[in-house]
Protein backbone atom coordinates (compact mmCIF):
# COMPACT_ATOMS: atom_id res chain seq x y z
CA UNK A 1 0.00 0.00 0.00
CA UNK A 2 1.31 3.36 -1.09
CA UNK A 3 1.67 5.84 1.67
CA UNK A 4 -1.72 8.12 1.17
CA UNK A 5 0.93 11.19 1.68
CA UNK A 6 1.64 10.89 -1.54
CA UNK A 7 -1.47 12.72 -2.85
CA UNK A 8 -1.23 15.02 -0.44
CA UNK A 9 -0.01 17.82 -3.04
CA UNK A 10 -2.88 17.14 -5.94
CA UNK A 11 -5.84 17.47 -3.95
CA UNK A 12 -7.57 20.99 -5.36
CA UNK A 13 -6.38 19.75 -9.20
CA UNK A 14 -6.93 16.01 -8.97
CA UNK A 15 -9.00 14.72 -5.60
CA UNK A 16 -9.13 11.18 -3.96
CA UNK A 17 -12.39 11.37 -5.23
CA UNK A 18 -11.60 11.78 -8.75
CA UNK A 19 -8.28 9.55 -8.48
CA UNK A 20 -10.26 6.65 -7.52
CA UNK A 21 -12.78 7.34 -10.57
CA UNK A 22 -10.09 7.29 -13.23
CA UNK A 23 -9.37 5.04 -15.69
CA UNK A 24 -6.49 4.77 -18.82
CA UNK A 25 -6.34 2.78 -21.85
CA UNK A 26 -3.33 3.36 -23.76
CA UNK A 27 -3.52 2.22 -27.39
CA UNK A 28 -1.03 1.33 -29.86
CA UNK A 29 2.12 2.52 -27.92
CA UNK A 30 4.39 -0.45 -30.22
CA UNK A 31 4.70 2.54 -32.33
CA UNK A 32 5.38 5.43 -29.69
CA UNK A 33 6.95 3.12 -26.86
CA UNK A 34 8.07 6.04 -24.88
CA UNK A 35 5.17 8.20 -25.13
CA UNK A 36 3.39 5.17 -23.84
CA UNK A 37 5.90 4.53 -21.59
CA UNK A 38 6.07 8.60 -20.14
CA UNK A 39 1.68 8.36 -19.96
CA UNK A 40 1.77 4.97 -17.92
CA UNK A 41 4.62 6.58 -15.27
CA UNK A 42 2.73 9.45 -15.17
CA UNK A 43 -0.86 7.94 -14.91
CA UNK A 44 1.10 5.93 -11.93
CA UNK A 45 2.38 8.39 -10.19
CA UNK A 46 -0.63 10.37 -10.01
CA UNK A 47 -2.43 7.31 -8.86
CA UNK A 48 -4.65 6.86 -11.75
CA UNK A 49 -6.89 3.70 -10.35
CA UNK A 50 -6.66 1.31 -13.44
CA UNK A 51 -4.25 1.68 -16.78
CA UNK A 52 -4.80 -0.74 -19.55
CA UNK A 53 -2.84 -1.11 -22.35
CA UNK A 54 -2.61 -3.18 -25.70
CA UNK A 55 1.43 -2.69 -25.37
CA UNK A 56 3.31 -3.91 -22.51
CA UNK A 57 6.51 -2.33 -23.32
CA UNK A 58 9.86 -5.01 -23.52
CA UNK A 59 11.23 -6.45 -20.90
CA UNK A 60 15.04 -7.59 -20.42
CA UNK A 61 18.28 -7.72 -18.10
CA UNK A 62 19.80 -4.28 -17.93
CA UNK A 63 17.03 -1.95 -18.64
CA UNK A 64 15.97 0.74 -17.28
CA UNK A 65 12.81 0.58 -15.81
CA UNK A 66 10.93 3.24 -17.42
CA UNK A 67 12.05 1.18 -20.64
CA UNK A 68 11.10 -1.85 -20.04
CA UNK A 69 7.73 -4.28 -19.17
CA UNK A 70 5.22 -1.31 -18.49
CA UNK A 71 3.27 -3.97 -15.76
CA UNK A 72 6.58 -3.78 -13.79
CA UNK A 73 7.03 -0.09 -14.95
CA UNK A 74 3.24 0.86 -13.26
CA UNK A 75 3.83 -1.48 -10.13
CA UNK A 76 7.38 0.49 -9.70
CA UNK A 77 5.83 3.64 -10.01
CA UNK A 78 3.24 2.93 -8.17
CA UNK A 79 1.67 -0.22 -6.77
CA UNK A 80 -1.91 1.17 -5.67
CA UNK A 81 -2.31 0.81 -9.30
CA UNK A 82 -3.79 -1.26 -11.41
CA UNK A 83 -2.27 -2.55 -15.10
CA UNK A 84 -4.67 -4.78 -17.11
CA UNK A 85 -3.60 -6.40 -20.47
CA UNK A 86 -5.77 -5.71 -23.51
CA UNK A 87 -6.17 -7.81 -26.23
CA UNK A 88 -6.34 -6.01 -29.22
CA UNK A 89 -8.35 -8.46 -30.87
CA UNK A 90 -11.20 -8.08 -28.12
CA UNK A 91 -11.20 -4.51 -27.04
CA UNK A 92 -15.07 -3.98 -27.26
CA UNK A 93 -15.13 -7.33 -24.54
CA UNK A 94 -12.73 -6.42 -22.73
CA UNK A 95 -13.04 -2.47 -22.36
CA UNK A 96 -15.79 -2.12 -20.80
CA UNK A 97 -14.69 -4.67 -17.76
CA UNK A 98 -11.94 -2.91 -17.26
CA UNK A 99 -13.42 0.48 -16.95
CA UNK A 100 -15.74 -1.38 -14.53
CA UNK A 101 -18.31 1.87 -14.09
CA UNK A 102 -15.64 4.26 -13.59
CA UNK A 103 -16.88 7.99 -14.52
CA UNK A 104 -13.92 8.98 -15.56
CA UNK A 105 -12.68 6.73 -18.60
CA UNK A 106 -10.52 7.59 -20.94
CA UNK A 107 -8.46 6.76 -24.41
CA UNK A 108 -5.29 7.38 -25.38
CA UNK A 109 -4.69 6.23 -29.11
CA UNK A 110 -1.40 6.84 -29.93
CA UNK A 111 -1.72 7.40 -33.99
CA UNK A 112 1.83 6.86 -34.89
CA UNK A 113 0.32 3.32 -36.95
CA UNK A 114 -2.65 5.13 -38.25
CA UNK A 115 -4.10 1.88 -39.61
CA UNK A 116 -4.04 0.57 -36.34
CA UNK A 117 -5.21 3.18 -34.25
CA UNK A 118 -8.11 3.02 -36.99
CA UNK A 119 -8.52 -0.24 -36.42
CA UNK A 120 -8.90 -0.37 -32.27
CA UNK A 121 -11.35 2.54 -32.84
CA UNK A 122 -13.57 0.54 -35.36
CA UNK A 123 -14.16 -2.09 -32.58
CA UNK A 124 -15.31 0.73 -30.05
CA UNK A 125 -17.42 2.56 -32.22
CA UNK A 126 -19.96 2.71 -29.47
CA UNK A 127 -18.23 2.98 -26.38
CA UNK A 128 -19.21 6.69 -24.68
CA UNK A 129 -15.59 7.05 -23.34
CA UNK A 130 -13.79 10.69 -24.42
CA UNK A 131 -10.55 10.00 -27.02
CA UNK A 132 -7.12 11.53 -26.48
CA UNK A 133 -5.74 10.94 -30.16
CA UNK A 134 -1.84 11.66 -29.33
CA UNK A 135 1.07 11.64 -32.12
CA UNK A 136 4.30 12.60 -30.69
CA UNK A 137 6.88 12.36 -33.84
CA UNK A 138 10.01 13.73 -35.15
CA UNK A 139 8.97 17.01 -36.27
CA UNK A 140 6.72 17.75 -33.19
CA UNK A 141 3.36 16.80 -31.12
CA UNK A 142 -0.22 17.08 -31.34
CA UNK A 143 -3.29 15.87 -28.83
CA UNK A 144 -6.62 15.83 -29.89
CA UNK A 145 -9.81 15.46 -27.82
CA UNK A 146 -12.74 13.69 -29.13
CA UNK A 147 -16.00 13.02 -27.76
CA UNK A 148 -16.00 9.74 -28.53
CA UNK A 149 -14.37 6.63 -29.97
CA UNK A 150 -16.86 7.07 -33.82
CA UNK A 151 -15.31 11.07 -33.41
CA UNK A 152 -11.91 10.28 -33.31
CA UNK A 153 -12.11 7.37 -36.08
CA UNK A 154 -14.01 10.36 -38.49
CA UNK A 155 -10.85 12.71 -37.32
CA UNK A 156 -8.15 10.17 -38.49
CA UNK A 157 -9.86 9.41 -41.43
CA UNK A 158 -11.08 5.98 -41.94
CA UNK A 159 -8.43 5.20 -44.72
CA UNK A 160 -5.86 6.91 -43.75
CA UNK A 161 -3.36 7.83 -46.47
CA UNK A 162 -0.24 8.23 -44.20
CA UNK A 163 1.77 5.22 -43.11
CA UNK A 164 3.51 5.05 -40.13
CA UNK A 165 4.50 8.29 -37.99
CA UNK A 166 7.95 7.24 -36.32
CA UNK A 167 8.24 8.13 -33.17
CA UNK A 168 8.99 11.58 -31.63
CA UNK A 169 12.62 12.15 -29.28
CA UNK A 170 12.34 11.76 -25.65
CA UNK A 171 11.02 14.80 -25.07
CA UNK A 172 8.13 15.28 -27.59
CA UNK A 173 7.00 12.23 -26.21
CA UNK A 174 7.85 13.63 -22.45
CA UNK A 175 5.27 16.41 -23.81
CA UNK A 176 2.56 14.54 -25.55
CA UNK A 177 2.09 11.93 -22.94
CA UNK A 178 1.90 15.21 -20.09
CA UNK A 179 -0.57 17.08 -22.60
CA UNK A 180 -3.09 13.81 -22.40
CA UNK A 181 -2.12 12.79 -18.55
CA UNK A 182 -3.31 16.81 -17.89
CA UNK A 183 -6.12 16.07 -19.87
CA UNK A 184 -7.41 13.52 -18.10
CA UNK A 185 -6.72 14.80 -14.88
CA UNK A 186 -8.24 18.51 -15.43
CA UNK A 187 -10.78 17.85 -18.42
CA UNK A 188 -14.16 19.28 -16.98
CA UNK A 189 -13.01 20.95 -13.70
CA UNK A 190 -12.64 24.08 -14.80
CA UNK A 191 -15.72 26.57 -15.80
CA UNK A 192 -16.75 26.85 -19.44
CA UNK A 193 -15.04 23.70 -20.52
CA UNK A 194 -17.36 21.43 -22.15
CA UNK A 195 -15.67 18.08 -21.93
CA UNK A 196 -17.64 16.43 -24.92
CA UNK A 197 -16.59 19.42 -27.08
CA UNK A 198 -13.60 18.24 -29.78
CA UNK A 199 -10.96 20.23 -28.77
CA UNK A 200 -7.13 20.45 -29.25
CA UNK A 201 -5.42 19.56 -26.41
CA UNK A 202 -1.75 20.60 -27.72
CA UNK A 203 0.11 21.19 -31.18
CA UNK A 204 3.55 22.13 -31.20
CA UNK A 205 5.31 21.79 -34.49
CA UNK A 206 8.81 22.71 -35.03
CA UNK A 207 8.45 23.27 -38.67
CA UNK A 208 6.38 26.53 -36.96
CA UNK A 209 7.96 29.90 -36.17
CA UNK A 210 5.98 30.15 -33.29
CA UNK A 211 5.54 26.64 -33.00
CA UNK A 212 1.93 27.24 -31.76
CA UNK A 213 -0.28 28.00 -34.80
CA UNK A 214 -2.70 25.26 -35.14
CA UNK A 215 -3.56 25.09 -38.74
CA UNK A 216 -7.69 25.34 -38.14
CA UNK A 217 -8.80 23.12 -41.49
CA UNK A 218 -6.18 20.73 -41.56
CA UNK A 219 -6.76 17.50 -41.83
CA UNK A 220 -4.99 14.64 -39.28
CA UNK A 221 -2.93 13.28 -42.69
CA UNK A 222 -2.04 16.91 -43.06
CA UNK A 223 -0.55 17.00 -39.46
CA UNK A 224 0.98 13.47 -39.47
CA UNK A 225 2.75 14.93 -42.90
CA UNK A 226 4.44 17.69 -41.34
CA UNK A 227 5.33 16.56 -37.64
CA UNK A 228 6.43 13.36 -39.71
CA UNK A 229 9.06 15.35 -41.49
CA UNK A 230 12.05 15.79 -38.56
CA UNK A 231 13.99 19.14 -38.87
CA UNK A 232 17.27 18.96 -37.87
CA UNK A 233 18.11 19.09 -34.36
CA UNK A 234 20.86 19.15 -31.92
CA UNK A 235 21.19 16.52 -29.97
CA UNK A 236 22.50 16.09 -25.90
CA UNK A 237 25.07 12.98 -26.85
CA UNK A 238 28.54 14.53 -26.00
CA UNK A 239 27.14 17.71 -24.46
CA UNK A 240 28.33 18.96 -20.74
CA UNK A 241 25.13 20.12 -18.93
CA UNK A 242 24.29 21.41 -15.51
CA UNK A 243 20.97 21.30 -14.23
CA UNK A 244 19.59 23.16 -11.33
CA UNK A 245 16.73 21.35 -9.74
CA UNK A 246 16.07 17.99 -8.81
CA UNK A 247 12.26 17.81 -8.79
CA UNK A 248 9.29 17.16 -10.87
CA UNK A 249 10.60 19.79 -13.68
CA UNK A 250 13.91 18.23 -13.57
CA UNK A 251 13.37 14.55 -13.50
CA UNK A 252 11.25 15.07 -16.60
CA UNK A 253 13.99 17.71 -17.95
CA UNK A 254 16.93 15.20 -17.62
CA UNK A 255 15.23 11.79 -18.84
CA UNK A 256 14.59 13.99 -21.79
CA UNK A 257 18.71 15.18 -22.37
CA UNK A 258 19.58 11.77 -20.94
CA UNK A 259 17.81 9.40 -23.64
CA UNK A 260 20.02 11.17 -26.10
CA UNK A 261 22.69 8.52 -24.84
CA UNK A 262 26.11 9.78 -23.55
CA UNK A 263 25.37 13.22 -21.81
CA UNK A 264 27.70 14.67 -19.42
CA UNK A 265 25.42 16.03 -16.26
CA UNK A 266 26.00 17.83 -13.10
CA UNK A 267 22.94 17.58 -10.99
CA UNK A 268 22.73 20.24 -8.62
CA UNK A 269 19.85 20.22 -5.67
CA UNK A 270 20.00 21.04 -1.94
CA UNK A 271 16.88 19.09 -0.73
CA UNK A 272 18.14 16.88 1.29
CA UNK A 273 15.42 14.10 0.96
CA UNK A 274 12.80 12.42 -1.00
CA UNK A 275 9.49 12.85 0.47
CA UNK A 276 6.65 10.40 -0.26
CA UNK A 277 4.44 13.52 -1.08
CA UNK A 278 6.95 14.36 -4.20
CA UNK A 279 6.14 10.91 -5.83
CA UNK A 280 3.51 11.97 -7.03
CA UNK A 281 4.94 13.73 -9.92
CA UNK A 282 8.80 12.84 -8.97
CA UNK A 283 8.98 9.52 -11.21
CA UNK A 284 12.88 8.56 -10.83
CA UNK A 285 12.88 9.58 -7.53
CA UNK A 286 10.48 6.12 -6.46
CA UNK A 287 13.24 4.14 -4.70
CA UNK A 288 14.68 7.58 -2.83
CA UNK A 289 12.50 8.45 -0.29
CA UNK A 290 14.51 9.73 2.76
CA UNK A 291 17.73 9.86 0.74
CA UNK A 292 19.04 13.47 -0.54
CA UNK A 293 17.31 14.37 -4.27
CA UNK A 294 20.31 15.04 -6.61
CA UNK A 295 22.50 11.76 -5.89
CA UNK A 296 18.90 9.36 -6.34
CA UNK A 297 18.45 10.94 -9.35
CA UNK A 298 22.02 11.27 -10.82
CA UNK A 299 22.29 7.58 -9.98
CA UNK A 300 18.96 6.90 -11.66
CA UNK A 301 19.58 8.80 -14.79
CA UNK A 302 23.39 6.77 -15.15
CA UNK A 303 21.30 3.58 -15.10
CA UNK A 304 19.10 5.76 -17.71
CA UNK A 305 21.75 6.30 -20.03
CA UNK A 306 24.95 3.83 -19.46
CA UNK A 307 27.25 5.63 -21.77
CA UNK A 308 26.91 8.78 -20.15
CA UNK A 309 28.29 10.44 -17.15
CA UNK A 310 26.07 12.17 -13.77
CA UNK A 311 27.27 13.97 -11.30
CA UNK A 312 25.18 15.21 -8.13
CA UNK A 313 25.96 18.30 -6.12
CA UNK A 314 23.92 18.14 -2.88
CA UNK A 315 23.51 21.96 -2.71
CA UNK A 316 20.90 25.08 -3.15
CA UNK A 317 21.89 27.49 -5.71
CA UNK A 318 21.81 30.84 -3.60
CA UNK A 319 24.65 32.32 -5.58
CA UNK A 320 27.06 31.86 -8.46
CA UNK A 321 29.66 29.70 -6.80
CA UNK A 322 27.20 27.39 -6.30
CA UNK A 323 26.37 26.53 -9.58
CA UNK A 324 29.32 24.38 -10.38
CA UNK A 325 31.98 25.89 -12.83
CA UNK A 326 30.35 26.68 -15.67
CA UNK A 327 33.75 26.76 -17.94
CA UNK A 328 33.08 24.14 -21.09
CA UNK A 329 29.12 24.09 -19.79
CA UNK A 330 27.38 23.42 -23.43
CA UNK A 331 23.86 24.39 -21.55
CA UNK A 332 22.32 25.50 -17.92
CA UNK A 333 18.99 23.98 -17.24
CA UNK A 334 16.99 25.05 -14.62
CA UNK A 335 14.03 23.88 -12.58
CA UNK A 336 15.02 25.18 -9.48
CA UNK A 337 11.41 26.15 -7.28
CA UNK A 338 12.92 29.80 -6.64
CA UNK A 339 13.12 32.98 -8.59
CA UNK A 340 16.63 33.86 -7.02
CA UNK A 341 18.17 30.63 -8.18
CA UNK A 342 16.85 31.37 -11.64
CA UNK A 343 18.70 35.01 -11.28
CA UNK A 344 21.54 33.38 -10.63
CA UNK A 345 21.77 30.73 -13.08
CA UNK A 346 20.68 33.95 -15.68
CA UNK A 347 23.56 35.62 -14.97
CA UNK A 348 26.18 33.26 -14.76
CA UNK A 349 25.14 31.38 -17.92
CA UNK A 350 25.29 34.88 -19.89
CA UNK A 351 29.22 35.43 -18.30
CA UNK A 352 30.03 32.05 -20.23
CA UNK A 353 28.22 32.47 -23.00
CA UNK A 354 26.08 29.71 -22.77
CA UNK A 355 22.41 28.69 -23.71
CA UNK A 356 19.98 28.75 -20.41
CA UNK A 357 16.86 27.10 -20.18
CA UNK A 358 14.37 27.73 -17.21
CA UNK A 359 10.95 26.62 -16.47
CA UNK A 360 8.57 26.61 -14.12
CA UNK A 361 5.57 25.14 -13.25
CA UNK A 362 2.11 25.24 -11.23
CA UNK A 363 -1.01 23.64 -10.51
CA UNK A 364 -1.83 23.10 -14.06
CA UNK A 365 0.47 25.41 -16.27
CA UNK A 366 3.89 26.18 -16.51
CA UNK A 367 6.43 27.93 -18.58
CA UNK A 368 9.31 27.82 -20.54
CA UNK A 369 11.93 30.59 -20.70
CA UNK A 370 15.18 30.16 -23.09
CA UNK A 371 18.22 32.83 -22.73
CA UNK A 372 20.36 32.83 -25.68
CA UNK A 373 23.74 34.30 -26.92
CA UNK A 374 23.07 37.33 -29.12
CA UNK A 375 18.98 37.62 -27.52
CA UNK A 376 17.61 39.10 -25.24
CA UNK A 377 18.14 38.35 -21.81
CA UNK A 378 16.43 36.70 -18.80
CA UNK A 379 15.53 39.67 -16.59
CA UNK A 380 14.41 41.81 -20.57
CA UNK A 381 12.02 38.47 -20.90
CA UNK A 382 10.72 37.81 -17.74
CA UNK A 383 10.96 41.61 -16.66
CA UNK A 384 11.68 39.29 -13.11
CA UNK A 385 14.56 41.68 -10.94
CA UNK A 386 16.29 41.55 -7.52
CA UNK A 387 14.31 43.66 -5.55
CA UNK A 388 13.58 41.94 -2.29
CA UNK A 389 9.68 41.48 -1.22
CA UNK A 390 8.49 44.03 0.99
CA UNK A 391 9.38 42.87 4.31
CA UNK A 392 6.12 42.69 5.90
CA UNK A 393 5.35 39.74 3.66
CA UNK A 394 6.41 36.35 4.92
CA UNK A 395 5.26 32.75 4.19
CA UNK A 396 3.43 32.52 7.40
CA UNK A 397 1.43 34.85 6.15
CA UNK A 398 0.30 34.46 3.02
CA UNK A 399 -2.95 32.35 2.28
CA UNK A 400 -1.14 30.97 -0.64
CA UNK A 401 1.39 29.53 2.17
CA UNK A 402 -1.81 26.86 3.06
CA UNK A 403 -1.83 25.17 -0.34
CA UNK A 404 2.29 25.82 -1.29
CA UNK A 405 3.90 23.64 -3.52
CA UNK A 406 1.24 21.81 -4.85
CA UNK A 407 2.05 20.55 -8.25
CA UNK A 408 1.14 17.51 -10.94
CA UNK A 409 3.17 15.12 -12.81
CA UNK A 410 1.59 16.38 -16.14
CA UNK A 411 2.23 20.27 -16.29
CA UNK A 412 5.63 18.94 -15.30
CA UNK A 413 5.97 16.87 -18.32
CA UNK A 414 5.13 19.55 -20.33
CA UNK A 415 6.73 22.27 -19.62
CA UNK A 416 9.56 19.75 -19.34
CA UNK A 417 9.05 18.46 -22.93
CA UNK A 418 8.96 21.84 -24.57
CA UNK A 419 12.13 22.77 -22.26
CA UNK A 420 14.28 20.14 -23.89
CA UNK A 421 13.06 20.83 -27.23
CA UNK A 422 13.58 24.74 -27.49
CA UNK A 423 17.10 24.21 -25.81
CA UNK A 424 18.35 21.83 -28.44
CA UNK A 425 17.23 24.60 -31.03
CA UNK A 426 19.18 27.21 -28.78
CA UNK A 427 22.01 24.58 -28.99
CA UNK A 428 21.68 24.14 -32.81
CA UNK A 429 21.90 28.50 -32.57
CA UNK A 430 18.08 28.96 -33.80
CA UNK A 431 15.81 31.08 -32.04
CA UNK A 432 14.27 29.48 -29.18
CA UNK A 433 10.41 30.56 -27.93
CA UNK A 434 9.34 30.94 -25.03
CA UNK A 435 6.19 28.89 -24.27
CA UNK A 436 3.57 28.77 -21.66
CA UNK A 437 0.85 26.11 -20.82
CA UNK A 438 -2.47 26.28 -19.45
CA UNK A 439 -3.80 22.97 -18.41
CA UNK A 440 -7.68 23.63 -17.15
CA UNK A 441 -8.57 26.50 -19.65
CA UNK A 442 -9.29 28.33 -22.58
CA UNK A 443 -10.42 27.03 -25.72
CA UNK A 444 -8.11 25.27 -29.03
CA UNK A 445 -4.31 25.08 -28.08
CA UNK A 446 -3.37 25.00 -24.65
CA UNK A 447 -0.05 26.34 -25.69
CA UNK A 448 0.49 29.64 -26.01
CA UNK A 449 4.05 32.08 -27.15
CA UNK A 450 5.05 34.59 -24.51
CA UNK A 451 7.21 37.50 -26.12
CA UNK A 452 10.63 35.79 -27.00
CA UNK A 453 12.65 38.95 -28.08
CA UNK A 454 11.74 42.14 -26.43
CA UNK A 455 14.39 45.10 -26.64
CA UNK A 456 17.45 44.33 -24.35
CA UNK A 457 20.14 46.68 -24.28
CA UNK A 458 22.69 44.16 -23.74
CA UNK A 459 21.62 41.06 -26.05
CA UNK A 460 24.87 40.85 -28.04
CA UNK A 461 27.47 41.10 -24.91
CA UNK A 462 26.42 37.72 -24.12
CA UNK A 463 30.26 36.23 -22.84
CA UNK A 464 31.38 39.07 -22.15
CA UNK A 465 28.95 41.29 -19.51
CA UNK A 466 29.51 40.22 -16.25
CA UNK A 467 25.59 40.16 -15.55
CA UNK A 468 22.22 40.53 -17.52
CA UNK A 469 20.12 43.46 -17.56
CA UNK A 470 19.89 43.80 -13.95
CA UNK A 471 21.72 47.46 -13.65
CA UNK A 472 20.46 48.45 -16.85
CA UNK A 473 18.08 51.91 -16.78
CA UNK A 474 14.95 49.06 -17.31
CA UNK A 475 13.66 50.71 -14.77
CA UNK A 476 9.78 51.08 -14.36
CA UNK A 477 7.53 53.47 -12.26
CA UNK A 478 6.12 52.08 -9.54
CA UNK A 479 7.79 48.85 -7.61
CA UNK A 480 6.56 45.44 -8.17
CA UNK A 481 4.27 43.59 -5.78
CA UNK A 482 4.88 40.30 -5.34
CA UNK A 483 2.23 38.10 -4.26
CA UNK A 484 2.86 35.00 -2.59
CA UNK A 485 6.51 35.37 -2.91
CA UNK A 486 8.17 34.99 0.39
CA UNK A 487 11.25 36.62 1.02
CA UNK A 488 14.50 35.31 -0.17
CA UNK A 489 17.20 35.35 2.24
CA UNK A 490 20.73 33.83 1.97
CA UNK A 491 22.01 31.21 4.55
CA UNK A 492 18.38 29.70 4.06
CA UNK A 493 17.00 27.07 2.02
CA UNK A 494 15.72 28.77 -1.20
CA UNK A 495 11.54 29.35 -0.60
CA UNK A 496 9.24 28.20 -2.88
CA UNK A 497 6.30 29.87 -3.93
CA UNK A 498 8.41 32.16 -6.40
CA UNK A 499 6.41 34.05 -8.72
CA UNK A 500 8.61 35.06 -11.35
CA UNK A 501 6.93 37.48 -14.18
CA UNK A 502 6.28 37.64 -18.09
CA UNK A 503 7.34 41.18 -18.90
CA UNK A 504 5.34 42.02 -22.15
CA UNK A 505 7.84 43.46 -24.45
CA UNK A 506 7.05 44.55 -28.06
CA UNK A 507 6.24 41.55 -30.12
CA UNK A 508 9.31 40.42 -32.26
CA UNK A 509 8.81 39.77 -35.64
CA UNK A 510 7.60 36.12 -35.33
CA UNK A 511 4.69 37.41 -33.37
CA UNK A 512 3.39 38.63 -36.21
CA UNK A 513 -0.08 36.86 -37.67
CA UNK A 514 1.21 33.86 -39.68
CA UNK A 515 -0.90 32.16 -42.70
CA UNK A 516 -2.80 29.87 -40.78
CA UNK A 517 -3.09 32.07 -37.57
CA UNK A 518 -6.65 31.86 -36.37
CA UNK A 519 -8.74 33.04 -33.50
CA UNK A 520 -8.46 29.21 -32.15
CA UNK A 521 -4.81 29.06 -31.93
CA UNK A 522 -4.40 31.57 -29.13
CA UNK A 523 -6.72 31.18 -26.96
CA UNK A 524 -5.14 32.82 -24.11
CA UNK A 525 -5.62 35.66 -25.39
CA UNK A 526 -9.39 35.73 -25.06
CA UNK A 527 -9.06 36.23 -21.30
CA UNK A 528 -11.24 33.41 -21.28
CA UNK A 529 -8.56 31.44 -19.68
CA UNK A 530 -8.58 31.19 -16.07
CA UNK A 531 -5.62 33.12 -14.00
CA UNK A 532 -4.14 30.60 -12.27
CA UNK A 533 -0.97 32.37 -11.52
CA UNK A 534 -3.12 34.64 -9.82
CA UNK A 535 -5.04 32.52 -7.63
CA UNK A 536 -3.13 29.51 -6.80
CA UNK A 537 0.29 28.71 -5.53
CA UNK A 538 3.10 28.29 -7.02
CA UNK A 539 5.49 25.15 -6.76
CA UNK A 540 8.06 25.05 -8.98
CA UNK A 541 7.83 28.70 -9.26
CA UNK A 542 7.97 30.28 -12.55
CA UNK A 543 5.05 30.08 -13.68
CA UNK A 544 4.24 33.84 -13.81
CA UNK A 545 1.82 35.79 -11.46
CA UNK A 546 2.02 38.39 -14.03
CA UNK A 547 -0.09 41.51 -12.69
CA UNK A 548 1.63 40.76 -9.55
CA UNK A 549 4.68 40.78 -10.44
CA UNK A 550 5.46 42.60 -13.90
CA UNK A 551 7.10 45.93 -13.56
CA UNK A 552 5.16 49.04 -14.79
CA UNK A 553 6.39 50.15 -17.86
CA UNK A 554 7.65 53.85 -17.54
CA UNK A 555 6.77 56.82 -19.32
CA UNK A 556 10.34 56.92 -21.32
CA UNK A 557 9.29 53.35 -22.93
CA UNK A 558 6.74 54.12 -24.53
CA UNK A 559 6.83 51.57 -27.51
CA UNK A 560 6.18 48.93 -24.81
CA UNK A 561 2.68 50.69 -23.47
CA UNK A 562 0.78 49.85 -26.91
CA UNK A 563 2.21 46.84 -27.80
CA UNK A 564 1.49 44.90 -24.42
CA UNK A 565 -0.40 41.53 -25.45
CA UNK A 566 -2.94 40.11 -22.95
CA UNK A 567 -1.41 37.22 -22.17
CA UNK A 568 -2.79 35.25 -19.15
CA UNK A 569 -6.10 37.14 -19.54
ZN1 LIG B 1 18.52 42.30 -21.10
Amino acid sequence: MTDPDRYRRQQTSFSDERRAQTFVADLGGECAPLASASLKAAAAAAGIARVASDYHGSGGRGRHWLLGNHDALVETVNADVEYDYLDPGFLADDLPAAIDGRHNPWLVVHANDPAAACAALEQLGGLPVPVLLALAAPGGAVVERRPSPASALERLGRAARHGLVAPASAELAIAAAGAAISEIMLAGTSVAEDPAEPRTVLFYSLHRRRRIDLPREATWDDLAGELGEAPPRASFAGRRINQVGAGALGNWTSIGAALDGGVTMRVIDGDPQVEPHNLNRQVLLVHGVGRPKAPVLARELRALDPSGAYEACARYVERPDDLAPLDGVDALIMAPDNNAARLVGADAAWRAGAPYAAGGTGVAGGQVVVQQPGRACFRCITGLGDEPAPATEDAGNSPCALAADESIVASNMVVAGLLVSELREALAGRRAQNLRFFGDGGRGNRLARMTSDPECPHRADAGVREATCSRSPVRRGSPPVRRGSPPVRRGSPPVRRGSPPVRRGSPDPADEPAGWHGQETVPQQGGTVPQQEATVPQQEGTVPQQEATVPQQEATVPQQEATVPQQGG
